[in-house]
């Protein structure tokens, strides 16, 4: 349970729960009792922004459960595009740089929950002493860009129909729910299309029964034909992931549980901010 997670103290206790990020549930136990002291958690909204472009990177977060996180890169017109979307799989913050660095893109909160965060020195002094442990970020380093690879090629190839299926999947995997609380500016201005295109898709999708629109989101009553739609970018990333760091990537069994323990995580040392 997260709560226990928060809660636990000692080795020993701590050998008895599963941390609420797949990342660091993948860790070596040694490795995770290594990093457990500088762990800090927090309960984050829709729109918080973790980096913006320029910050120095100095904290490496881990969304935990349905907590979902982008990276959106601004351009010069003001759009902001999403390019990867990170939630209990991973991490974001000095995965590739090692931290210190200035931060690229944007990096902000798409579905509310909880977040771990350790300071990314304190990560890089810990892989200094355990090649376990710096084997398995190189690893996630490693799918990381392979989602980013996909997704330049999905954004140039896929159409919007096949990249909003694909988006809701991504988050359906993640959260275990079938309401996503994103309106419909929000996906637009993700996928960089105009409002106008991106109601007829949804209008679409609607009229084929696969989802209904509520206030502040959508609902899908139909995953399965969500799938026929999607491009095959999501299954891609997934089999990399297999691949490199098997059982991290979301599963939907996995999802069921998230969705049950949502907002579980009772922070034991809380963020400022
Ligand atoms: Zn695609």
């Amino acid at each position: 349970m997260a709560s226990q997670y928060e809660r636990a103290q000692s080795p020993s206790e701590l050998s008895e729960v599963a941390p609420p990020n797949n990342l660091l549930r993948a860790l070596h136990q040694d490795d995770l009792v290594a990093l457990q002291p500088h762990l800090e958690s927090q309960r984050v909204e829709v729109g918080r922004v973790l980096y913006e472009p320029g910050d120095t990177v100095r904290y490496v977060y881990f969304p935990c459960g349905p907590t979902l996180v982008s990276f959106m890169v601004l351009l010069e017109d003001g759009r902001g595009i999403e390019t990867a979307l990170v939630g209990r799989e991973g991490a974001v913050g000095g995965i590739v740089s090692q931290g210190r660095l200035p931060s690229y893109s944007r990096t902000v909160v798409q579905f509310p929950g909880p977040l771990l965060r350790m300071g990314a020195g304190e990560l890089e002094q810990a892989k200094v002493r355990s090649p376990s442990l710096r084997n398995l970020f190189a690893r996630y380093a490693d799918c990381l860009m392979a989602q980013v690879f996909q997704s330049v090629a999905c954004n140039a190839a896929h159409s919007i129909e096949q990249r909003t299926a694909k988006w809701l999947i991504a988050a359906l995997d993640r959260t275990g729910d079938h309401d996503v609380p994103l309106t419909q500016e929000q996906l637009a201005s993700m996928l960089g299309v105009g409002r106008s295109y991106i109601s007829r898709v949804i209008k679409q999708l609607k009229d084929r029964g696969i989802l209904e629109t509520r206030r502040g989101g959508v609902r899908v009553t139909q995953a399965g034909g969500l799938e026929d739609i999607a491009c095959g970018c999501n299954r891609a990333v997934r089999s990399h992931f297999e691949d490199v760091l098997r059982g991290v990537y979301p599963a939907e069994e996995e999802s069921a549980a998230i969705k049950a323990s949502a907002g579980d995580l009772q922070p034991g040392s809380r963020m400022p901010g």
